[in-house]
């Protein structure tokens, strides 16, 4: 099933996502772990794709699974810096034959050690989006920053750029996380003054462990509130109590979304099914209700 045909309804929508193992040795734990996620029956899933394109085979190969053994659409991300167009072109064979239909079409970090060399045939990730719509029949998504992209030079150049990726084929964003909801809400309307009217999905990150703060800021830039900082504070120290805080502030979020108006929603809650259902259960009767 296309993605916009799930994400384009009055029904609000609860996705999940998952990474794919690095190693072949983990499959199996991995795999189990996604396919208790997905027994949640959220609304679909999104699979990572290592960077450099590390995890290849596996993002297909859970993505496919999700679909075959759970009936969960799946959303296979796929990344494009340092990748030929052949190799890319053998990435959508290999999602078309798996019944994968909906791909999140990234750029990718540029790596560390970059030598020049690193953009091939595609620079940025709205020639992905050009190149996967004009090769086959794939509902494509991408990528978006409330904060702004960490590369880019100003908060409006960055969302001439994105004016740019969604003019090229992208249907649908997925944002960053973010743990102020203000920020999206600005950011909304920033890209609806600059033409954007493609559904912005919140990309929702539950923080369960404190040491999780750090990466998550290195990973994306993104601002902590005090709020968020005192629960930290607080609860850090006792794993139980900072899971529940955790699950507990990001169902705040959520609900504080859907009350305004936003309608489908995705959670970071990556290979940890006792999250997902976590945050589920606490909106059980939420998720029941139309736009
Ligand atoms: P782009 O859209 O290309 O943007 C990157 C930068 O280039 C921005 O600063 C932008 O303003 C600028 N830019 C874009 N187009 C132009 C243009 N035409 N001219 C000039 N500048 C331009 N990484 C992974 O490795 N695997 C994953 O599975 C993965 N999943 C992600 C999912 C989500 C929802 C998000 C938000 C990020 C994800 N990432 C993933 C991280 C992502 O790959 C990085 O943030 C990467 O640095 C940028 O990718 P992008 O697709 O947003 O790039």
């Amino acid at each position: 099933m296309k993605l916009r045909d799930i994400i384009n309804t009055d029904k609000i929508t609860l996705s999940f996502e998952v990474f794919p193992p690095k190693s072949d040795t983990d499959y199996h734990a991995v795999e189990e772990a996604a396919c208790n996620v997905a027994a949640l029956n959220p609304s679909y899933m999104s699979v990572t794709y290592g960077a450099g394109g590390s995890t290849r085979g596996n993002t297909v190969k859970i993505a496919a699974k999700l679909q075959q053994s759970n009936g969960v659409t799946s959303l296979a991300h796929l990344t494009c810096v340092g990748a030929s167009k052949a190799s890319i072109h053998t990435a959508l064979d290999d999602m078309k034959e798996a019944g994968i239909e909906n791909v999140l079409a990234l750029r990718g970090d540029i790596p560390k050690d970059y030598d020049g060399e690193i953009f091939t045939d595609y620079k940025h990730a709205s020639d992905l989006v050009a190149d996967i719509k004009d090769y086959g029949d794939f509902c494509v998504g991408g990528a978006c920053y409330p904060e702004g992209h960490p590369d880019a030079a100003t908060k409006k150049e960055d969302i001439l750029n994105l004016k740019t990726k969604v003019d090229a084929g992208c249907e649908f964003l997925t944002t960053q996380m973010f743990f102020d909801n203000n920020i999206y809400y600005n950011f909304l309307y920033r890209i609806r003054e600059a033409g954007i009217t493609v559904p912005v999905i919140p990309g929702i990150m539950p923080i369960t462990r404190a040491t999780q703060v750090k990466n998550a800021v290195k990973l994306s830039g993104c601002n902590v509130p005090e709020r968020f900082r005192n629960i930290v504070d607080r609860f850090g120290g006792n794993p139980d109590a900072m899971k529940q805080a955790g699950i507990i502030y990001a169902t705040d979020q959520i609900i504080d979304l859907i009350a305004n108006g936003v309608k489908n929603i995705h959670v970071y809650s990556m290979n940890k099914p006792d999250i997902a259902e976590g945050i589920q259960k606490n909106l059980s009767e939420i998720l029941k209700l139309s736009i």
